[in-house]
């Protein structure tokens, strides 16, 4: 089916590069597109002397004329549906504002909640609980987005569940219409936000997060009574263009923007876990590693999809993407 594709020895961090097409304004301008997508490679046209001859070599390369679908179908279906197995997922969208990142894991979060409740309604010798759960990380508070109640939620430890997020609202899902109302709830919930704070969008952290949970049915003669859980994540990041490391005190002090904690930690922690080293990961240093601890690392799988502009005008930020999509690697 698909869903048993895990080896001892697969990769645990996919990581893939999505160019979006021109848009409308930037055609407008006579912009144009600086990079080419070649065999999983992709290449700037304008600068061939800032990366490797060979160009940057990525699990997969998408270029701009591939579907959402494809894109969840190779960078994403495997990470996000090892959950049904006991597995924890984690699904990024890195990049830059307006590259795409909302786009990308809109559609991929669409194609996969279907495909697990297909997967669901199929397997009747198993009985599956379906959680649903929504939040947003602004300045490292975190904000139910289930409801315009909780907006400034306490992460406590738990024993045996790691970092929770308490009074965070989880819904038990009865069917897929319930579920297509959670997301327009949500996404409300994130445009209440960006009326009272405009820039909010650009430097907010959105987790979606289904658990699955299952058993063998009692009636079942199965030996095996396994009762499995996880949760899958579908991270909608911040713009990465306000966390460059690279960008000066004094660029950052003008702009007004100070380095964004959740986004840089977690570059911090999947650089180390890329290594594959045993030192010290810093989980704990901020907000978003830490709700996703136990779905980074360890037994669970990561894909992160970075989206690229692009426009020549965007081609810093783009290469900023690139890079850290290569370390990631
Ligand atoms: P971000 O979330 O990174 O700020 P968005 O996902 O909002 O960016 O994308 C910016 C705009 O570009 C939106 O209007 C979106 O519909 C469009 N867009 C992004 N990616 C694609 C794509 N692959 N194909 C067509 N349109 C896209
Ligand atoms: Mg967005």
């Amino acid at each position: 089916s698909g869903v048993d594709g895990s080896s001892a020895h697969e990769e645990k961090i996919l990581v893939s590069v999505r160019l979006r097409p021109l848009n409308e304004r930037e055609v407008s301008q006579n912009d144009e597109s600086d990079w080419e997508c070649i065999n999983n490679t992709i290449i700037s046209k304008s600068n061939e002397r800032a990366i490797p001859s060979t160009g940057y070599n990525f699990d997969r390369v998408f270029g701009s004329e591939i579907s959402s679908r494809q894109v969840y179908e190779e960078g994403a279906k495997n990470v996000a549906l090892s959950a049904l197995n006991g597995i924890n997922a984690s699904i990024f969208a890195y990049g830059q504002t307006s590259s795409g990142k909302t786009y990308t894991m809109s559609g991929i979060t669409e194609y996969t909640l279907s495909d697990i409740f297909n997967y669901v309604n199929k397997h009747e010798s198993r009985e599956f609980v379906l959680k649903f759960s929504a939040l947003e990380i602004y300045n490292e508070c975190v904000r139910d987005l289930l409801t315009s109640e909780n907006t400034n939620l306490r992460l406590l430890d738990d024993p045996e569940r790691g970092t929770v997020v308490a009074k965070l609202t989880e819904v038990t899902l009865r069917d897929w219409d319930q579920l297509k109302e959670l997301l327009a709830v949500c996404e409300a919930q994130r445009q209440i936000g960006e009326t009272t704070l405009n820039e909010m969008s650009s430097r907010s952290h959105q987790i979606l997060r289904l658990t699955i949970e299952s058993s063998t049915r009692e009636y079942s003669t199965s030996q095996d009574s396994d009762i499995l859980t996880a949760t899958v994540n579908f991270v909608d990041l911040a713009g990465s263009e306000r966390s460059s490391q690279s960008m000066s005190e004094s660029t950052r002090l003008k702009e007004g923007c100070h380095i964004n904690r959740s986004l840089l930690t977690l570059g911090t922690v999947i650089r180390k876990l890329s290594k594959g080293r045993n030192g010290h990961v810093p989980y704990r240093d901020s907000k978003l590693t830490r709700i996703l601890q136990n779905s980074l690392g360890g037994n669970a799988k990561t894909a992160i999809i970075c989206t690229l502009s692009p426009a020549q005008s965007h081609v810093e930020q783009s290469r900023n993407t690139l890079l850290f999509a290569s370390c990631a690697k």
